[in-house]
């Protein structure tokens, strides 16, 4: 490792991860953070500029991850950074309608055509839970489809993803969400038409809703194949059900309408989070406006939130999309399609089998020859490598989704020089993975 610019060792980041185990579970507020699936102390971060971040060590990245997504200008944007501040000064939240939720909602309709109407809440598994509970208040049915290796937020019902093939019912995949919450989650393959169909025939008049993420990026990036989406759609339609499309982590991402900008099927309910907040806590769930008048007060389907709208969130997610014009888009396919090309080269030339997948400007990286087109073959993939891959690239600064089964994101501020610390860190981490041993 004498290569590595970079000691493994991050004191400062392990003795705050001890005090964070002391008073929080596992040490972090979100799983993913841990580090567990790679090992390793995670970062605590202090600060983020551009496409860096630095942690509390001192050290600097280049950030891979934004996020999770939503940093999509890079970090402290001077506009978002200028927006917000300006709302911070007119006060934190009033608990009263307020313009900037009229001006984020007009912004996300104005972009997303099948979106007539929409609400806004403060987090993606808000969303999603809001959207199906809308979904089943619309249809009075109770079964929901989801697919294996899809993620829609901790939502109880959609935490199940266990079983797979026709008909068959999930079962709860982490106790706390009961039988019969799970019960009503039909989980199937994902790019199987034929299992939906199967599903559809197998319970006649049931099913509330298909719920897809647009282009899933939560089992590694799997796109859907080719007619998958518009096969959803059309399903649905024949069957009386809900068509969901999530896109909490493709829209506003892929393109100035998410995924549905790159693929057209027009889904009955959608729903957002990650760009839309601009580094704050907003989502979205919207759609027609006959499904979206059943939610209170218009109709009788309860959804509410206390914080939903808040005028720093809407401000800084205003700014955010204001700015996301064609230019920033072609700025960040650049970017990723630049990235791709590196990675593979490297990848290449150690000799590691791997499969760069894509969705936009979304992409991952599979340790397999194979092409991946579901959760099984997602699984089937060799992750051990990613491990030696990802300590290399932190090692040598810089920041990887710590998990084999994450989307890679980049910004409109991922320009020639942090590209060319990326470019200088893959070799060293390409030989690290060719060397891994399960
Ligand atoms: N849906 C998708 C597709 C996601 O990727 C995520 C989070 O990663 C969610 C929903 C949940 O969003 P949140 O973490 O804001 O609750």
């Amino acid at each position: 490792m004498t290569e590595l610019p970079y000691s493994h060792e991050a004191p400062v980041s392990q003795t705050l991860f001890d005090r964070a185990a002391a008073v929080t579970p596992g040490g972090v507020n979100s799983p993913v953070r841990a580090f567990r699936a790679v090992g390793g102390t995670p970062r605590f971060m202090v600060s983020g500029d551009g496409p860096y971040l630095t942690d509390a060590d001192g050290r600097e990245y280049v950030d891979l991850v934004c996020s999770w997504g939503p940093m999509i200008l890079g970090h402290s944007h001077p506009e978002v950074i200028a927006a917000v501040q300006a709302a911070v000064a007119r006060g934190t939240s009033f608990g009263t309608p307020g313009e900037g939720e009229v001006q984020l909602a007009e912004e996300i309709v104005a972009r997303v055509d099948p979106v007539e109407q929409v609400r806004l809440v403060s987090s993606g598994t808000e969303a999603t839970m809001s959207a199906i509970r809308l979904a089943r208040g619309f249809t009075g049915r109770s079964k929901v489809i989801k697919f294996a290796g899809c993620y829609h937020g901790h939502v109880d019902a959609l935490l199940a993803a266990a079983g797979s093939g026709v008909a068959t019912f999930g079962l709860p995949d982490t106790p706390g969400v009961t039988g019969a919450q799970a019960g009503e989650t039909v989980v199937l393959p994902y790019n199987d038409l034929e299992a939906v169909r199967a599903a559809f025939a197998a319970h006649p008049g049931e099913i509330a809703c298909v719920i897809t993420e647009a282009s899933p990026g939560n089992m590694g990036v799997v796109p859907p194949l080719p007619g998958f989406n518009a096969g959803l759609k059309q399903l649905c339609a024949d069957h009386g059900a809900l068509y969901i499309s999530d896109e909490v982590m493709t829209g506003f991402r892929v393109s100035r309408a998410g995924w549905f900008g790159l693929d057209g099927v027009e889904p009955d309910l959608m729903t957002f989070g990650k760009v839309m907040g601009g580094g704050f806590p907003a989502a979205a769930f919207g759609g027609r406006a006959d499904v979206m008048e059943r939610l209170a007060p218009a109709g009788p389907v309860y959804q509410a939130g206390t914080l939903s709208g808040n005028p720093i969130a809407t401000a800084a997610g205003v700014a955010q999309l204001r700015l996301l014009d064609d230019a920033a888009y072609g700025q960040v396919d650049a970017a990723s399609e630049r990235l791709r090309s590196m990675v593979t080269e490297a990848l290449s030339k150690a000799g590691v089998a791997h499969r760069v997948q894509v969705a936009g400007n979304m992409f991952s990286v599979f340790f397999t020859d194979d092409e991946v087109t579901d959760y099984e073959q997602a699984k089937a993939q060799e992750s051990f490598r990613f491990t030696a891959f990802f300590h290399s690239m932190l090692s040598q600064g810089v920041y990887l989704p710590p998990s084999a089964f994450e989307s890679w994101f980049v910004s409109t501020a991922h320009d020639e020089r942090a590209l060319e610390r990326v470019a200088a860190a893959l070799p060293g981490a390409a030989r690290a993975a060719a060397a891994a041993t399960e």
